[in-house]
């Protein structure tokens, strides 16, 4: 179950404060060099970059959101969405 927002007189009752981004980086590896100079496909740069250890930004938005779920807190013992008050 994921989490879903409550908010609280901190965020204005958004429920957005602190907010986390999500993001995808590709590393510049030999590998991903040598497919540019190539004009390799962008599938096949891609397929690397996985290989490599890159996760996409659909996968980074899947871990956090796992991440963030009440759930998982409660697993690891950590509580709450971030360290400050509120929601
Ligand atoms: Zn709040």
């Amino acid at each position: 179950m994921l989490s879903r927002p409550k908010g609280c007189d901190l965020c204005d009752k958004s429920g957005y404060k602190g907010r986390m981004g999500i993001h995808e980086l590709i590393i510049a590896t030999d590998g991903i060099k040598r497919m540019i100079q190539k004009h390799d496909t962008v599938e096949a740069m891609r397929d690397l970059a996985m290989s490599e250890g890159m996760t996409t930004l659909l996968q980074d938005g899947i871990i956090k959101s796992i991440q963030g779920s009440p759930i998982s807190n409660r697993l690891d013992g950590s509580a709450s969405n971030n360290n400050t008050a509120g929601c």
